[in-house]
């Protein structure tokens, strides 16, 4: 027999759920394996990938095949297929001229992915081709929490985190380590696909191209330096699993001690940056999970002693961090209406009308709003395809509450721009900040993105970084909405550069906004 390995978002070697089964049963069938990748751009832009994500796979897929090659004893195909529905009759094709008579993925968890998946397993089934998908991009699969009545999925976190953490506590999780495999194949093909090593590097770049110049002909990227941001993406973001294990390493060793308190702080960089590699699958995140545990053993090992600076709540807040992530993907398989744009809290859709102001909306993408803090956090997104935490909250909440604009706007942007984009964390984030979503922020607990700027970036480096024009201006005028308009009106230091005044007045736009979810 021959088994086909399909990669889609779980670019690595390492703990990988289907990879390991596979290699496993072919192993005791004596059967021969080979492992495929399709490219899908035309899928991806209608998905709002961004370009940097496109590019960090299409820099993946070469590292993953030389590894696939070298440990595993497997080759990698790596196909262009425009879309989900070609895939299908592609992976169909393949097995009849394979003759594949079993297939393995990991599950994904939004609508048309799950859609092609059932497309695909019926037409497998007609010819008995199995098609077997396993859980493996959470640390506890989806619909394994659930309340204490058993049949329904938590609707806010804590709760849900707190039996999340029993149950870890009180299970042994391990990671699934894939045999090399003793009969390797290769996959007889079509034309757009490559097989080695140097073909797979080219048809990624040709693609990587392609996808720019669709998103430059769109002019979505019309603001944006998009090869500054490409620059700068790879640089920050080396490509591949062993890449992705150094920093969860380097993280681990040092930067988590005082992750408690330094995670807030934009300017101190003390997060992990995980999240790009943890979304297309180059680390695994009960990988993450399991070193954070085992930091936090030792933490207890040596008490009283000073091997690890950190203490419980450092670790414990990054795990819980990596609850959030879970969270996310076991609510979005609960409510599967989220991925068609839907509010999780419903009656919102109907109830508050948003605003689609398109030149409010622009300076907001720009960072030309006025407020620093958010300029600050917009123009860094748009140079580095990343966002902060606690920015990515204060800039969702000026669009959502400040101007009031629709957050399928905001969540749709972040999708376009975001290296680490990934549907369940962003549509969480952009409902959670919106007071649409579970766990929502109560619509009265309005961010004020001067207080937030006081309180997260003390003295203003961070804003003086990404609004250079700023850089004079003191830190407790960068902070008050008041002394920033009162400088302006006297003419005052930076009334010589062209940062624009704040466009709406955050006490009153706050007022209108409590209105507006009152009603
Ligand atoms: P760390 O602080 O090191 O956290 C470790 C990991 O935990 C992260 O890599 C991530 O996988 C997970 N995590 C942390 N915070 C959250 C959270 N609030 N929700 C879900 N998972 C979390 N995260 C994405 O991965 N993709 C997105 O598209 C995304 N969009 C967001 C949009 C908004 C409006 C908001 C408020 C948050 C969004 N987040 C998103 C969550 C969070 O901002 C990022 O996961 C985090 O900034 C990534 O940086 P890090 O890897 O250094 O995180």
């Amino acid at each position: 027999p021959h088994y086909l390995m399909w990669f889609r978002r779980d670019l690595r070697l390492h703990d990988n759920t289907a990879l390991a089964a596979l290699s496993e049963r072919a192993n005791e069938d004596n059967a021969l394996v080979s492992a495929i990748f399709f490219m899908t751009p035309e899928q991806w832009h209608a998905h709002d990938m961004s370009l940097t994500q496109l590019d960090h796979i299409a820099r993946t897929l070469p590292i993953l095949a030389t590894s696939l090659q070298k440990h595993l004893n497997i080759n990698l195909t790596v196909q262009v297929c425009l879309n989900f529905a070609d895939c299908v009759n592609a992976l169909s094709t393949l097995c009849e001229a394979n003759k594949i008579s079993l297939i393995m993925a990991n599950h994904e968890y939004e609508g048309n992915e799950i859609e092609r998946d059932e497309r695909l397993t019926k037409q497998l089934a007609k010819n008995d081709i199995e098609f077997i998908r396993w859980h493996d991009q959470c640390i506890l699969p989806p619909q394994s929490i659930m309340t204490n009545d058993g049949d329904s999925m938590y609707k806010v976190f804590t709760p849900f985190y707190k039996k999340w953490r029993h149950t870890l506590d009180v299970s042994t999780i391990q990671t699934h380590e894939a045999p090399a495999v003793n009969n390797k194949a290769k996959l007889k093909t079509s034309k757009s696909s490559a097989t080695t090593i140097n073909d797979i590097e080219n048809l990624s770049k040709k693609t990587v191209n392609n996808y720019q110049n669709v998103l430059q002909t769109n002019g979505l990227l019309a603001h944006i330096d998009i090869d500054a941001q490409l620059d700068y993406a790879r640089e920050a973001y080396p490509a591949g699993e062993e890449a992705a294990c150094q920093r969860l390493d380097e993280f681990i060793a040092t930067d988590i001690d005082d992750y408690d308190i330094s995670r807030d702080v934009p300017s101190l960089h003390a997060t992990s940056q995980l999240s790009a590699y943890l979304n297309i699958g180059s680390i695994s995140p009960r990988l993450c999970y399991l070193q954070a545990t085992k930091a936090l053993e030792e933490l207890h090992r040596n008490d009283g002693n000073t091997l690890r600076n950190s203490d419980n709540n450092d670790i414990n807040r990054w795990i819980s961090e990596l609850a959030w992530r879970d969270f996310y993907r076991h609510v979005l398989v609960e409510k599967p209406t989220l991925i068609r744009h839907k509010a999780y809290k419903e009656e919102t859709d109907s109830k508050i009308h948003w605003s689609y102001s398109e030149d409010d909306f622009k300076s907001w993408c720009k960072g030309e709003t006025g407020v620093p803090l958010v300029d600050a956090a917009m123009r860094s997104l748009n140079a580095t395809g990343f966002m902060h935490n606690r920015l990515r909250m204060v800039t969702a909440m000026f669009l959502t509450k400040d101007l009031l604009i629709d957050w399928r706007l905001g969540e749709r942007y972040f999708m376009q721009q975001l290296i680490d984009a990934d549907f369940a964390s962003n549509n969480g984030g952009w409902q959670w900040s919106a007071s649409t979503g579970t766990d929502s922020a109560p619509y009265f607990r309005i961010m004020n993105p001067f207080s937030q700027a006081k309180t997260h970036d003390t003295d203003g480096e961070f804003i003086k970084t990404w609004l250079p024009e700023l850089k004079d201006v003191p830190a407790s005028i960068l902070h008050s909405e008041d002394k920033m308009r009162k400088e302006l009106a006297k003419g005052g230091k930076f009334s010589d550069t062209d940062y624009p005044l704040p466009m709406v007045e955050h006490k009153a736009a706050r007022q209108l906004a409590i209105a507006e979810f009152k009603k």
